[in-house]
């Protein structure tokens, strides 16, 4: 292969591993804020539970005021019924005291459910607050994995990157302005092998004259992709430099 190929070749190699580890690298943030985002969600779950359980300790308190004024009542309904001269005031003060008294009754019902409820919530924010301290855990152990590999990509990419300054600057101008062209045009490998007779980019055949020039390591460039075509499996090692 000629030399300024094969040299466009290795520049090509350390370009595909460069958008292989600046895709990484870009694709971190997104894998941080996913990491985040299930954080997020286990606390807003530890929080809803939290605060179900002060609604219902405060809900609790209430009954027990609702009652303890009710009770006040019936004691003065109670009292005021001795004091009653008529059949008909006498008659509604027992309908009142009987309201009263269906009032506590619910209350308690009322206070008996929450209890309930209370001891159900108190089972959840157990549950709740494990799952908590299981994702924080696991959250601060993927972001120091993610940290470490973010370090270990930049320091990769910027190796890279003096290297293919260093490769590039061995390519001849022309050809290296093609290769631009071509992988500005989205298409990532540039210089691909024969495969069976065939242009291994675009997979039109390549005439078999020029197969068997591509064989001796003479330049040629697929007329439809514009790629270069080389012989791969071909002698690589010595025809370098020729
Ligand atoms: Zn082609």
């Amino acid at each position: 292969m000629e030399g300024s190929l094969s040299g466009l070749l290795m520049l090509q190699e350390v370009d595909l591993l460069l958008d292989r580890e600046r895709a990484e690298l870009a694709g971190i943030p997104g894998e941080l804020s996913i990491v985040e985002a299930e954080l997020a969600a286990a606390r807003n779950d530890f929080a809803g539970v939290e605060s179900r359980l002060a609604d219902l300790a405060s809900a609790q308190k209430k009954c027990e005021s609702e009652k303890t004024e009710a009770r006040q009542k019936l004691a003065e309904y109670r009292t005021k019924l001795l004091s009653l001269r008529t059949n008909a005031e006498y008659k509604a003060m027992l309908e009142q005291i009987a309201y009263v008294e269906k009032r506590i009754d619910d209350i308690d019902s009322r206070t008996l459910e929450l209890m309930y409820e209370e001891d159900g919530t108190r089972g959840s924010i157990e549950d709740a607050r494990k799952k908590l301290d299981r994702y924080s855990e696991r959250a601060s152990k993927k972001k120091e994995l993610l940290a470490e590999r973010e370090k270990t990509l930049r320091e990769e990419v910027s190796r890279l990157e003096g290297d293919r300054t260093a490769r590039a600057a061995e390519v001849p101008v022309r050809l290296l302005r093609k290769y631009e062209q071509l992988r500005m045009s989205g298409r990532s490998s540039a210089v691909v092998g024969l495969v069976r007779g065939a242009c291994g980019g675009c997979h039109t055949n390549v005439p078999p004259q020029n197969a068997v020039e591509i064989g001796q390591g003479i330049s040629y460039s697929c007329p439809i992709c514009g790629r270069y075509v080389v012989d791969l499996d071909g002698n690589r090692g010595p025809a370098e430099g020729v």
